[in-house]
């Protein structure tokens, strides 16, 4: 992908972008932040690397999930930059609203991990604003901003139209999340956006429709590795066309309510046994292991008063 830089953060994807593509002297603007303080740390060397200490122009965020925003406000303090995000985007990075609750129980490997993901709002403040209205970005000529709700409400994708690249966000992702071997291979494969955390599935296969329709002939994602060339087009056209959600789960049943404010309504929770079942053997090993170590403490001090 000319003049686009992939920086992994563990598990998701930051982009940093040449304003204008493989001149990195032409200053730059970076695409979502990575994860709390480790996010930041990458990126900045990462950056340094290739801008020597020169700021991006802003931090473009596709939505506002701990792992894209989780160092976005560092990174704008440090940087003295803003940072754009879709309108209905915004009550989640201005602490007017929580996201809603992950869903552990739409199955796979992610949603087993979901159990510990956060989802309250980050507070970005008065370093966030809207992007342009118009759907372009005047820090970054040449790109245009596609809303792909589904995944959250002001979910957001970037298209370069000169040469099809598409930065996905989480409208869509690049490999098979929901598997434990793929988390580890990283197979390029195209999969709907990350399912414990996607509140509206029918927006968002309206949205892989939307990206589809762009043809690209680059698909970056914040999850997994770029897909390249000139089969992408006809691979996403094809992962539309058959695109199907999970069989069950809470967002599935019923898509979360949500407008300018934030949440509005959620759908019920669905019964989670598998998480009951985790909490329960949690506590039970930490009673074991509270028994373990107290009697262990007895044994010893009993050892040492019988040496005495
Ligand atoms: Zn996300
Ligand atoms: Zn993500």
């Amino acid at each position: 992908m000319h003049g686009i830089r992939r920086v992994p953060v563990v598990f998701v994807n930051a982009y940093l972008v040449d304003v204008a593509a493989d001149e990195p002297g032409r200053g730059w603007v970076l695409v979502d932040s990575g994860l709390p303080a480790l996010g930041a740390a990458t990126i900045v060397k990462a950056a340094a690397a290739r801008y020597g200490g020169r700021p991006p122009r802003a931090i473009a965020l596709t939505h506002g999930h701990f792992d894209h925003a989780g160092s976005a406000a560092r990174l704008a303090n440090l940087w003295k930059v803003p940072v754009l995000a879709h309108e209905l985007e915004l009550p989640y990075l201005t602490g007017q609203s929580d996201y809603p609750p992950p869903d552990p129980t739409v199955g796979g490997a992610l949603a087993m991990m979901s159990r510990t993901f956060p989802h309250g709002s980050i507070n970005l403040g008065d370093l966030v604003r809207p992007f342009d209205q118009d759907g372009t970005i005047a820090a970054l000529p040449g790109w245009r901003v596609i809303h792909t709700p589904g995944h959250t409400a002001g979910h957001v994708s970037l298209f370069r139209e000169s040469d099809g690249t598409l930065l996905a966000g989480d409208a869509l992702a690049t490999m098979n999340q929901d598997s434990w071997i793929s988390n580890v291979t990283m197979e390029r494969e195209l999969r709907w956006p990350p399912a414990p955390l996607t509140t509206d599935w029918g927006a968002a296969r309206s949205s892989v429709e939307r990206l589809a329709a762009l043809r690209p002939t680059a698909i970056a994602a914040g999850h997994g590795l770029p897909i390249t060339g000139e089969a992408a087009a006809s691979e996403l056209e094809r992962f539309a066309e058959q695109f199907t959600p999970p069989s069950d789960g809470r967002y599935v049943r019923e898509p979360a309510r949500t407008g300018e404010r934030g949440v509005i309504s959620l759908p019920p929770p669905v019964a989670d046994p598998v998480g009951a079942a985790i909490r329960g053997g949690a506590i039970a090993a930490a009673v074991t292991g509270v028994v373990l170590t107290v009697g262990h403490q007895r044994r010893r001090s009993r050892r040492r008063f019988a040496a005495d």
